[in-house]
């Protein structure tokens, strides 16, 4: 998700958004709190937004969206959905945060565990950059080995050992993929092509005995929608167990959105992982992500164990309200939902891209899909650089024009809410190009 290029001269046609971008950046590092915020691999202006209400977004200039990018998956239910604010307002006035146990941390847990089977324990944290980093020190800890083995195009949140994308290829030692990650802790990564068992089988022969986890998004979302090829999620199962390597499966995108579960559960996929990441969905728009998953190994954190891991706000009272609301409501009819929406919009997309000539190629995982601009099935990160993202832009630029808010770049999933209702969905419809 670096997103570095620089910024192309934007058209003014948001002029309440240009206004308030040129005030963020006097005080903000490009006038955005998160990189793909800031419009750069698309150009022209980020929109502010003022308001969320259903599947729709409002900006500063007061036009309306369709949403398709649902703050980058927490918003299943759509924006403001009234369960989850009564929830939110009954936990606040409450008090915001007390800094001692309290029991939604443990009704929260409760769902995450009954949901999830290969999640015996669970702790809470507030984001999911920080669940990933938190059950990589875990693995490292019981394990007491150095290794972390991770996928080309995956994206496990910003913590230094696993901002490495490097190029594919055996066993490449890992090239930090940012100023100020020092080569010596990017070298204690080892970055695979993904859904390549022969490369993985590789490393484990030679280093398997360094190895303490692997780690992999359940199904890649952050490089496009692109899931496991079959066998792929067992093979890494085999090969960890085999070598006395943890398996760890990031489901912070996947989550409670691909099932009640996530993509673990989703169509019969039994591999039990070690531990299990989450966030996004389970956080209802705040801040609230776990990691969790074998009781012997969760053993190991602090209170009871010697790995440390805390925090100031972890299982904060309002994000486990909102959370628990959220959850509470991803019945079956809500997962039924995403996936007549995504199917019909996948669908509608594909068709208009092939009346109008343009190479692409559409993937799912789930209810998330996204549009590659190539043609060929997007089986790892080679594949999915090599698209045509000046043909991304313009369709993104046509479609906000249009009134629909699809993810500023070539490389993200596009994410649905039970929200989207028959009409939400006849206006991106009718926002598709002719
Ligand atoms: C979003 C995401 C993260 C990082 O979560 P943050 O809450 O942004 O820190 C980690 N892993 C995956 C798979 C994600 O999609």
């Amino acid at each position: 998700m670096s997103d570095t290029s620089p910024a192309p001269p934007g058209p003014s046609d948001a002029p309440a958004s240009a206004a308030l971008l040129e005030r963020a950046r006097a005080v903000t590092p490009g006038g955005v709190n998160s990189p793909v915020r800031a419009f750069r691999s698309v150009g022209g202006t980020p929109r502010f937004m003022v308001r969320g209400a259903g599947a729709h977004l409002t900006d500063a200039d007061g036009r309306d969206y369709v949403d398709l990018v649902g703050s980058w998956g927490p918003m299943i239910l759509g924006h403001a959905h009234p369960a989850v604010l009564d929830a939110v307002h009954d936990a606040a006035s409450r008090g915001t945060s007390f800094g001692t146990p309290s029991e939604n941390e443990v009704a929260l847990a409760e769902e995450i565990v009954a949901r999830v089977a290969p999640v015996e324990q669970v702790r809470l944290v507030s984001s999911g950059t920080e669940a990933t980093m938190s059950a990589i020190r875990l693995a490292r800890g019981f394990t007491g080995r150095p290794l972390v083995v991770k996928f080309a195009g995956h994206y496990h949140g910003h913590v230094d050992s696993l901002l490495v994308a490097a190029g594919s290829g055996v066993a490449t030692l890992a090239l930090p993929d940012s100023a100020g990650v020092p080569a010596e802790m990017a070298a204690e990564t080892v970055v695979l092509p993904y859904n390549d068992v022969a490369a993985l089988e590789a490393v484990f022969a030679e280093r398997g005995d360094q190895v303490a986890c692997v780690v992999t998004e359940a199904a890649a979302g952050n490089m496009g929608a692109v899931p496991p090829a079959p066998g792929f999620t067992e093979a890494l199962r085999r090969v960890t167990a085999a070598h006395g390597a943890l398996l760890v499966s990031d489901e912070v995108m996947t989550g409670f959105r691909c099932s009640r579960a996530g993509w673990w559960g989703h169509e019969g996929l039994d591999v039990a992982p070690d531990l299990m990441t989450f966030g996004k969905v389970m956080g209802g728009g705040f801040p609230a992500a776990a990691f969790g998953g074998r009781a012997d190994v969760m053993a190991l954190l602090a209170p009871d164990g010697p790995v440390y891991q805390a925090g100031t706000l972890s299982g904060n009272p309002v994000a486990t309200a909102a959370g628990l609301a959220t959850l509470r409501h991803c019945d079956d009819a809500v997962y039924t939902r995403l996936g007549e929406v995504a199917g019909a919009l996948g669908t509608a997309a594909s068709e208009a891209l092939t009346a109008a000539g343009v190479p692409h190629r559409v993937q799912h995982v789930s209810s998330m899909f996204s549009v590659f601009f190539r043609d060929g099935e997007v089986r790892d990160y080679d594949d999915a650089r090599d698209q045509d993202t000046a043909a991304f832009a313009r369709f993104f630029h046509a479609m906000l024009d249009a009134g629909v808010y699809l993810p500023p770049s070539a490389f993200e999933c596009w994410f649905v809410s039970a929200a989207h209702d028959d009409a939400a969905v006849e206006r991106v419809l009718a926002a598709l190009p002719a």
